[in-house]
């Protein structure tokens, strides 16, 4: 059985002190929940966030990571760094580190196979852009990103992995995918990973959808059995939009 997963992606926003004010305000008005809930917070917010976390069941996760182990790479971040903060989940992949720093799905792979080696558990973001939807190639970019993010990683590992479709045109925008949109694509993701790993691994994969999900859309995005959970932007910025997301 899979259970569900939300998870917060703070982007470039918060500070140590409005991080922990969140956090707090989250875990307080969450109550018991059989969700599993994250907060994936920036870097610099990791080792504060992780001891705001200490007494709570939220989970710590960051937003990038380096695929070497360490090195002349100026401004990145390794997954032992990652490791020593108390993170467990990282993002990798999201459309904005493709999209505005040019991340290439060679380069994503790489970061994929670091984060299982070093047991931190990846969240692999991938969708299409709105001109690839209207010329049906949803499809097409879909499993190619899969197959290249994915090719060397092995059963075992991708067993362990969360997968989140978040199709670009609705990222940040306010658009939400249909849940039948959202169903329908995260149900080739899903029998894409059953072709290559079988149905026993794919059935244990959880696989998000992202783009502007709220409290009002969370439900209907929910009822799709293959939709495990959300990855969450901007509502995941303010504890009662987050905390109505996770209460579903
Ligand atoms: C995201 O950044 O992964 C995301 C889904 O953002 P938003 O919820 O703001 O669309």
């Amino acid at each position: 059985m899979r259970i569900p997963f939300i998870a917060g992606n703070w982007k470039m926003n918060m500070t140590c002190q409005s991080g922990i004010k969140l956090v707090e305000a989250i875990s307080e008005g969450m109550g018991d929940t059989d969700v599993e809930v994250a907060v994936c917070c920036p870097a610099t917010l990791l080792h504060s966030i992780h001891d705001a976390l200490k007494h709570t069941d939220i989970k710590l996760g960051a937003q990038n990571m380096h695929w070497e182990d360490s090195g002349a790479f100026t401004g990145e971040i390794s997954a032992d760094m990652l490791k020593e903060a108390g993170v467990s989940y990282v993002i990798l992949g999201h459309s904005e580190r493709r999209q505005i720093f040019g991340e290439t799905d060679d380069q994503i792979h790489m970061k994929l196979k670091k984060a299982f080696q070093k047991l931190l558990t990846p969240i692999l973001c991938i969708g299409e852009t709105l001109e690839e939807r209207e010329a049906e190639r949803m499809n097409e970019v879909l499993e190619t990103q899969l197959q290249k993010n994915t090719e060397t990683v092995t059963p075992e590992e991708a067993a362990k992995m969360v997968v989140a479709y978040e199709p670009i045109w609705a990222i940040g925008t306010g658009k939400t995918a249909t849940p039948d949109q959202a169903a329908e694509a995260i149900g080739l993701i899903r029998k894409w990973l059953s072709s290559k790993y079988g149905d026993t691994i794919s059935e244990q994969i959880r696989i998000l959808y992202g783009g502007s999900v709220k409290p009002e859309n969370t439900t209907e995005i929910m009822e799709s059995e293959d939709i495990d959970g959300a990855l969450v932007g901007g509502a995941s910025l303010k504890a009662e939009d987050f905390i109505g997301i996770i209460n579903f």
